[in-house]
């Protein structure tokens, strides 16, 4: 087993630990300096209030509002944000605004340079080598995402293969032409590769792709194993964020996210109080300081990515903590009929134990004073009447099991459905708009 950079990825959590201080230290002072943002928002908190690890905790969190709110400032158009002059910035990207005004991002030459560093222990990590022909089937737009994925791809000496600009029918010729080994993709895309490439006659094993890094979206261990067993190959995840950057991915062991220390540090917190670090196996949410970013300094930002906290080892002999898995996103989480609901669920066990499903959604609706679940399902075509009864029973009755909740099953015509590219939107809450 080998690493990208051996001597960070193996050292002791000791010294892990006191790096992570001294680098929190050097970036808290820097973001009091130099952002606006900060500057107001740390008035009262002196440097030398930080002696340990538990004093972290009592500095305030940063959401995605507060950098809504500042961007307004001068200079356009990232505002009181800013770290760095803004004549040092040399690329604009920005969030995918579809919950709110989207932020948009700074990165300097030297801060863009430290992002794809830490997007190369990803790649890495999963396996990615100087012989893999990398496609990358999307257009890259603003999105900071594909950036990374292609000039971390590039420093790591693989060779990149745009491929953005083509359909899906394209995409998958072009894998064809060129023998790409390697994919970079949302676990969504992933499937509907797969199921276009069977649609077009094509069994999605015999592409030849090796590796697959996904990430957008959670991906339950059952997607990861379907995709795994549709392409032959090996799919690892990573979390990461626009603003807060990739900040965790899977080794080649595949259980949970190595957190990329001492790139970040990563709290994860307690739901209700956001203020206690929860233990191994528990869920909480994920508080990111990046720290070494200077042209957008962040401090503890809340991504409201809700994960699991893992093990502290790990058989590849990585050093850093791990997280579990990902469950999704606070805004996921809903109540419904007083039962906490989460969508991942469903999809674990449609992709887990309903091969024949190819694409769902899940409404959620108000009816009087009840709230009501439907699942609109899509089977693959070509099954019998009885055989699609069968499923609606088998449905009804598993997610019930799963989620204690009754679910209205309905079917919907073969490509009725919509199909994502990018993160997919298969939960629908009716009851209320959230803006957030
Ligand atoms: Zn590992």
């Amino acid at each position: 087993m080998n690493y990208w950079n051996p001597y960070l990825e193996t050292l002791p959590r000791e010294e892990l630990d006191k790096i992570e201080l001294s680098y929190f230290k050097k970036i808290f002072s820097y973001a009091k300096e130099y952002s606006i943002l900060y500057q107001e928002k740390m008035k009262g908190i002196d440097l030398r209030d930080i002696k340990t690890p538990d004093d972290i905790k009592k500095i305030p969190l940063t959401d995605k509002e507060e950098l809504r709110k500042y961007q307004e400032m001068e200079p356009f158009p990232y505002g009181g944000i800013l770290g760095r002059s803004i004549d040092e910035v040399t690329t604009f990207r920005q969030t995918s605004g579809t919950t709110g005004k989207p932020v948009y991002v700074p990165e300097t030459y030297e801060s863009w340079q430290w992002r794809i560093e830490a997007w190369c222990h990803i790649l890495y990590m999963a396996g990615f080598r100087p012989h893999h022909r990398v496609f990358l089937p999307f257009g890259y737009n603003v999105y900071v995402a594909f950036w990374e994925a292609h000039y971390a791809s590039e420093k790591l000496g693989c060779e990149l293969v745009p491929g953005g600009a083509l359909d899906t029918k394209g995409r998958i010729h072009k894998i064809i032409e060129i023998r790409a080994n390697g994919m970079m993709n949302t676990p969504t895309y992933g499937l509907h590769i797969a199921e276009e490439a069977k649609n077009m006659g094509i069994d999605p094993a015999s592409l030849g792709i090796e590796r697959m890094l996904c990430a957008g979206e959670p991906m339950p261990e059952a997607t990861r194993r379907r995709l795994e067993g549709l392409f032959g190959c090996h799919v690892f995840d990573h979390i990461g964020g626009t603003e807060p950057c990739a900040w965790a991915g899977m080794c080649e062991v595949k259980e949970g996210l190595h957190i990329i220390e001492p790139f970040f540090l990563v709290e994860i917190l307690d739901r209700e109080t956001l203020q206690k670090e929860v233990e191994e196996g528990e869920i909480g949410v994920a508080v990111v300081t990046p720290l070494g970013r200077r042209s957008f300094p962040l401090i503890r930002f809340n991504t409201k990515d809700l994960v699991i906290k893992g093990k502290e080892t790990c058989l590849c002999g990585r050093t850093s903590r791990k997280i579990k898995e990902v469950v999704g996103r606070t805004d996921d989480l809903r109540k419904i009929r007083g039962v906490l609901f989460s969508p991942k669920t469903v999809e674990e066990a449609i992709r887990h134990e309903f091969p024949e499903v190819v694409e769902f959604e899940i409404v959620v609706e108000r009816k009087g004073i009840m709230d009501e679940i439907t699942i609109r399902t899509e089977v693959a075509p070509g099954l019998s009447e009885k055989e699609i009864d069968h499923v609606k029973a088998r449905l009804r009755e598993n997610l019930k099991v799963k989620t204690n909740l009754s679910f209205h099953v309905q079917m919907e015509p073969p490509g009725s459905l919509p199909r994502y590219t990018l993160k997919a939107k298969r939960f629908k809450d009716m009851r209320e708009t959230r803006n957030d």
